[in-house]
């Protein structure tokens, strides 16, 4: 599982690092940062929690 931020939709809201703290970092302005590599498959059902929170559907799963 690998995620990606469309950081042009990211409006800052830190809802999903709100949801998934384990998953989901955010830059110093509240803008979330990409979880960087693979992520371990303990975190995928937190990966997904994160990305429903998103109101600008700006969390892409793979
Ligand atoms: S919830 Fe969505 S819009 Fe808000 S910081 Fe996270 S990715 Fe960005």
């Amino acid at each position: 599982m690998k995620i990606t931020i469309d950081t042009s939709m990211c409006s800052g809201h830190a809802r999903c690092a709100a949801a998934a703290p384990e998953v989901f970092r955010l830059d110093d302005d509240g803008y979330a940062l990409p979880y960087e590599g693979e992520l371990p498959e303990s975190l995928h059902e937190e990966a997904r929690s994160g990305e429903r929170t998103c109101p600008e559907r700006a969390i892409r799963i793979e």
